[in-house]
């Protein structure tokens, strides 16, 4: 199928019950996108029917990704619209009401059926070797039976009346036309005994209320759109366009779960991730532009999505993709919104991933500014900060005795590097990158060292790691004089590990 050229009224239907998961948050994207694209609207609906299943956390987040994602929405909770409420739970009297007026109709009943009784049935059907489905006993019950049951407190559902032969089909706009045949289906259930809807029942009325075009929903919902178009038949309404996307895998190809790793939208905001990629690798699972091109902002994904290009094959989530570009969102960045960025993350307590917590808070903004030109180019994560740059802030570097050392250097010359390196750091004529440099080489050759093997231990000394910025803007940002205590606390080190296996 073609986009749509008419604006589409698409909806996001989260049920919260719990933080919701890039798959879902998906649907979301896709359905934000197209609206964007055909200048429609965007419909947000809480899907609260199983109430024992709410989790008030849940629908926290699932509006906290939405805005963390920059996905606003036309029409919702919070947000009003001419089709609300737009939450299930309050709906209910529509949803009754259909259920009735279907049994009216004939094409549903009230069933009394106990969970002890289907619970026997199943069981019977086990052993024998067949698959679990009702058997249709309500079919046949008088509604003065039924009034009788009520009457002593059993539970009443209201059941499908499924045809028991023929098929029925739909053209899926990524899979193409999708048959069922009817004999597959038993009578379910779309009201249940405590008058709240089925999925199957509540969602297809709130869609034809609601005006919704396109259904986009995961493929997982493929094997129920054979009740959905019955409903719909029974009905009398016209079914939407369906949209059904393909399942998301990890690396194993084995379905995307917590094992594989952050699962939600949110986490990845932990994490350090930038919404604008998260964005951006979202919608290539399980679209594609129909090139190579990856890195695309929000606004030429709006131009160049398509449903047709939607991939009917699962997607493969690669988190490895993921942290990638990212780090080509955190390259693009203006330097001042990524400083905004990656603050707080700095400015956190160390046991969750701050600085020290001996650096006083707040952050000197300016200083960090003066710092993030060395690490930018590298950073993949927001995170990133305080690992790469907490020697900056903080003078505790403790170098290791094992990491002084250049390639092929000893410990007597190690020290002779850093005792040079050490005047030269009291005496430079200036403390301007370039200028040290330039010092520091000459003094390389002076003391007949490849320069490489005077500024390794100097690096350590100073970052306590092996792997730092470049090492003269570094020494620059840091100060002479906090150079000095460094390099004067490595040689205390290395002289004290010198001397002890001897004593
Ligand atoms: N409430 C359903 C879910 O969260 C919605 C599915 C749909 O989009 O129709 O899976």
């Amino acid at each position: 199928m073609t986009n749509p050229t008419s604006p589409v009224r698409v909806r996001y239907a989260p049920s919260p019950t719990g933080i919701p998961h890039i798959g879902n948050i998906r649907t979301a994207l896709f359905c934000w996108v197209l609206a964007q694209q055909t200048d429609g609207q965007f419909i947000v609906r809480i899907e609260d029917t199983d109430q024992s299943r709410y989790d008030s956390e849940a629908e926290k987040a699932i509006f906290e990704s939405l805005e963390w994602l920059g996905l606003g929405f036309d029409e919702g909770p919070g947000k009003g619209g001419d089709h609300g409420p737009y939450v299930q739970s309050q709906r209910q009297p529509t949803y009754i009401e259909a259920a009735h007026r279907l049994v009216e109709s004939g094409h549903a009943y009230y069933d009394d059926t106990t969970p002890e009784q289907l619970h026997a049935l199943r069981e019977r059907q086990r052993a024998a070797k067949q698959p679990p489905r009702y058997d249709g006993r309500g079919r046949h019950r008088s509604p003065e039976e039924i009034e009788e049951s009520r009457k002593a407190g059993l539970p009443i559902t209201v059941r499908l009346k499924v045809p028991d032969h023929g098929s029925v089909s739909f053209v899926d706009s990524v899979r193409g036309k999708i048959t069922f045949e009817l004999k597959e289906l038993d009578d379910f259930v779309i009201l249940k005994s405590d008058e709240m809807p089925t999925y199957h029942l509540a969602h297809i009325l709130d869609d034809a209320a609601m005006g919704v075009t396109h259904v986009i929903r995961g493929d997982e919902w493929i094997s129920s759109t054979p009740r959905h178009l019955l409903i719909h038949q029974a009905l009398g309404i016209e079914p939407p366009e369906y949209v059904h996307v393909p399942l998301i895998l990890g690396k194993d190809k084995a379905k995307l779960s917590k094992r594989h790793g952050a699962t939600s939208a949110l986490e990845y905001r932990e994490l350090g991730f930038l919404p604008g990629a998260v964005f951006n690798f979202i919608c290539l699972l399980g679209w594609s532009p129909g090139d190579d091109t990856e890195v695309m902002p929000r606004e030429e994904i709006v131009r160049r999505f398509s449903i047709d290009r939607i991939n009917d094959s699962p997607a493969t989530f690669d988190a490895e993709k993921l942290e990638w570009m990212n780090g080509v969102y955190i390259r693009n960045m203006d330097e001042d919104d990524l400083i905004s960025e990656m603050l707080p993350f700095m400015e956190r307590p160390k046991a969750e991933g701050g600085l020290p917590d001996s650096v006083t808070r707040p952050i000197d903004r300016d200083y960090l500014k003066r710092l993030i030109p060395l690490v930018h180019e590298r950073l993949k994560l927001l995170t990133e900060g305080s690992e790469t740059l907490d020697f900056f802030f903080d003078d505790n570097v403790n170098p290791s005795v094992e990491d002084l050392p250049g390639r092929k250097m000893d410990e007597a010359m190690t020290v002779q590097a850093l005792e040079a390196a050490l005047d030269l750091c009291k005496d430079a004529s200036s403390f301007e990158p370039e200028h040290l440099e330039v010092e520091y080489r000459v003094l390389a050759h002076k003391i007949e060292m490849k320069p490489g093997q005077l500024f390794s231990p100097i690096r350590v000394a100073i970052t306590g790691k092996t792997f730092a910025p470049p090492l003269f803007d570094t020494m620059s940002a840091i100060g002479r004089e906090r150079c000095v205590e460094r390099i004067e606390n490595a040689l205390i080190t290395l002289r004290s590990a010198v001397s002890t296996p001897t004593d």
